[in-house]
């Protein structure tokens, strides 16, 4: 395969950081372009041992960085986050290169990972306790919360800085520091965000990154070591409950963002318009790799043909092609594989009974594929039942709210879902009823670094961004005072 040469490329990192120092290693790991099936860079292949290198140079910075004054460490988020708003071009081109996907999609990842940075820079000083005297009047009850300690941060392939950047900023907001593994796939963000917050001033030791093909035995390994005090996941639900395994047998608080089935209601009486452009943007941003994508598609029987057409309509009229190029509105996926995954469920679909076409020509060369709309859907088929994680938007006709609400909430995952109402005190009465962790109303993205993030059952535990994402690193302590 030949190798591609890029400036922003070349100035990215190859080897682990651990400690102060950028660290190679014997084996690498090749990491290719998605759109163009060329090789991009080969990164150091970290082993167990390198892994509990990582963990004990983020053990031995940890004692230093809590005590770091919480206004200290808000400062270096403060300077990564201006670094990184400053280079939000970089960012984004590094992101096409290794996931493929399109420029506008990548530099709207930028730019939300780069809040994550403000986001908690602005928490890190507004962590409140609690002094108050006890019911019974024998004492007073102090509730204080300190950084847990070496936080362990597995991020998947599709959103390489925003994941990153969700996790590492709130663990430093807290005092906690990092070892972070990204998916192999995209490891060249990863090491580009760490040198943000080196360059920003996070003293050595805080941020340590491993990028490795073997992420089972090394994450195992780390998971295992004492010195580890939490871990901080997001990827596909399957993983999730694999490492929940191993997280059990140390009772390691651990905080998971797992897969989504995200169900889209076009209740009766809603805006058709709105609901396109909402479900456009719900279906398309990433390309559908987004654990936050519309996977199903509920529209009442009033408006199931209209909605329909236009909904092809608007997903025919999006161009395809390189993310390299500001035209192109869809990029490739993230690989030749994950590409025949998505093609493999339209297939099923069909045999199903379903009426799948493309909604536009894709590039032949690539991870490319063009966008579907599947008609004649029943819900329970599967479509409706697997993460579908690409442009594929299987429609389900419904007769009532009831029905619709039934179906969305029949699925074992419970991540976010779409309501599109006739205004929006219907949306909130609907969004009561759903079992997501959040809904978005009237409108196709719900994330922001201000919200807090998170699913419901099957979809995770626990919640990043928002006032709740810097108390997935603090432990509660309690302390009792005599009067
Ligand atoms: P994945 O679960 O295959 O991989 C995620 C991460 O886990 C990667 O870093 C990978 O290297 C690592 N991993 C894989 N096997 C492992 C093992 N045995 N032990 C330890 N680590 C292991 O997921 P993916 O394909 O990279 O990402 C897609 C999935 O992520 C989808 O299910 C999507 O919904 C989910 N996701 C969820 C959120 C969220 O916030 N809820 C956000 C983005 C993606």
């Amino acid at each position: 395969m030949t190798q591609v040469v890029d400036e922003t490329l070349a100035a990215v990192p190859r080897g682990l950081l651990i400690g102060s120092d950028w660290v190679s290693t014997d084996a690498t790991f090749e990491v290719t372009d998605p759109a163009r099936g060329e090789v991009l860079a080969q990164v150091a292949d970290a082993g167990v041992a390198e892994a509990l290198d990582a963990v004990v140079a983020a053990h031995d910075a940890f004692g230093g960085w809590a005590a770091t004054a919480p206004r200290a460490r808000a400062e270096v988020l403060r300077r990564a986050y201006e670094i990184m708003s400053a280079e939000l071009e970089q960012c984004a081109r590094l992101i096409v290169l290794e996931n493929g996907k399109a420029w506008n999609d990548a530099m709207g990842e930028a730019a939300y990972a780069a809040e994550f940075f403000r986001w908690f820079s602005e928490e890190a000083s507004r962590v409140s306790g609690d002094f108050r005297l006890a019911p019974s009047g024998d004492k007073t009850i102090i509730v204080d919360h300190q950084p847990m300690g070496v936080a362990y941060m597995i991020t998947p392939w599709n959103f390489p800085a925003a994941m990153a950047t969700r996790k590492l900023a709130p663990a430093l907001a807290a005092g906690c520091t990092a070892v972070l593994k990204p998916a192999a796939e995209t490891p060249l963000t990863a090491l580009w965000v760490a040198e943000v917050l080196r360059r920003a001033g996070a003293p050595s030791g805080v941020v340590n990154v491993i990028t490795t093909s073997q992420p089972g035995p090394v994450s195992e390994s780390v998971l295992a070591d004492r010195r580890t005090a939490t871990l901080s996941f997001t990827g596909s639900t399957f993983v999730g409950k694999l490492l929940l395994e191993q997280t059990a047998r140390r009772a390691l608080p651990s905080s998971m963002e797992l897969g989504g089935n995200a169900p889209l209601l076009v209740l009766q009486g809603a805006d058709v318009e709105e609901a396109v452009e909402g479900a456009v943007l719900a279906k398309m941003r990433n390309g559908g790799s987004a654990c936050t994508a519309a996977n199903r598609f509920y529209v009442h029987e009033s408006l199931a043909t209209e909605f329909t057409n236009a909904f092809e309509r608007a997903l025919g009229a999006l161009k395809i092609g390189s993310g390299l190029d500001p035209a192109h509105d869809l990029g490739a996926l993230v690989s030749v594989k994950e590409r025949d995954k998505v093609l493999d469920l339209v297939h099923k679909a069909e045999e199903e009974g379903g009426a799948a076409s493309p909604a536009t020509g894709a590039p032949a060369e690539g991870a490319f594929l063009s966008p579907y709309v599947v008609r004649g859907v029943t819900h329970g088929q599967t479509l409706t039942r697997e993460e579908i994680f690409g442009p594929v938007a299987p429609i389900i006709t419904v007769q009532s709210t009831d029905e619709a609400v039934e179906m969305a909430n029949d699925t074992e995952y419970g991540l976010i879902s779409y309501v599109f109402a006739p205004n929006a005190g219907e949306g909130i009465r609907v969004a009561r009823r759903m079992d997501t962790g959040m809904v978005a109303i009237n409108r196709g993205v719900a994330s922001d670094p201000a919200a807090p993030f998170g699913g419901m059952k099957e979809s995770g535990l626990g919640r990043e961004g928002g006032f709740a994402g810097i108390h997935e690193f603090l432990e509660t302590k309690y302390m009792a005072v005599d009067l």
